[in-house]
């Protein structure tokens, strides 16, 4: 049979546990799993590509029998996708707020790419209303978000906003 090799692509900027969440639901429905790492919004990112990358490398471990890659990527999805034979994209869906952004993206990309699907998964519901940008917040404010992402992402977190 075809390896079945899905795409699941983030600004990751930083992997929470919402994403690793994903990641896990993602690993059983493939055999290869790519995570693509957004380069393109880089000025408004607070991590480099290589820091969310490394991030992810120390974080991510995918159960036996699913190969896990991860990729830096820019420009059109799809075309990644066809670069690293994809025919599936995940994405993760929280709160209602996601829905119409995400219904938009997946209508444009099918019409780019018919032949490459997106499936949507939802996370535990206690990850249910953690974001990357909430997270960055709460962080840059001093809160404390042990917890919401891997430990060593929290620790990152806290050096970058140290106050001098
Ligand atoms: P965020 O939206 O957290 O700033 P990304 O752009 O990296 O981060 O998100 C990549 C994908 O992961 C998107 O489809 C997003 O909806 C999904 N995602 C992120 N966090 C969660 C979560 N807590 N639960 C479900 N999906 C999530």
């Amino acid at each position: 049979m075809r390896e079945r090799t899905a795409v699941y692509p983030g600004s990751f900027d930083p992997l929470t546990n919402g994403h690793l969440d994903i990641i896990g639901r993602a690993s059983g429905l493939c055999d290869r799993l790519v995570l693509a790492v957004l380069v393109n919004e880089e000025k408004k990112a607070l991590f480099s590509v290589e820091e969310r990358i490394a991030m992810i490398r120390e974080n991510v471990r995918a159960p036996q029998g699913t190969a896990l890659e991860v990729r830096q990527f820019s420009g059109l999805l799809v075309e990644f996708a066809e670069k690293v034979g994809a025919r599936i994209i995940v994405r993760g869906l929280r709160a209602v707020s996601d829905f119409e952004y995400e219904f938009q993206m997946a209508l444009m990309n099918r019409r780019l790419s018919p032949q490459v699907e997106t499936v949507f998964l939802m996370a535990k519901e206690e990850y249910s209303y953690v974001s990357s940008r909430l997270v960055k917040e709460v962080a840059r404010l001093g809160g404390d978000v042990r917890g919401l992402t891997p430990d060593s992402v929290a620790q990152a977190l806290r050096e970058r906003f140290r106050r001098p």
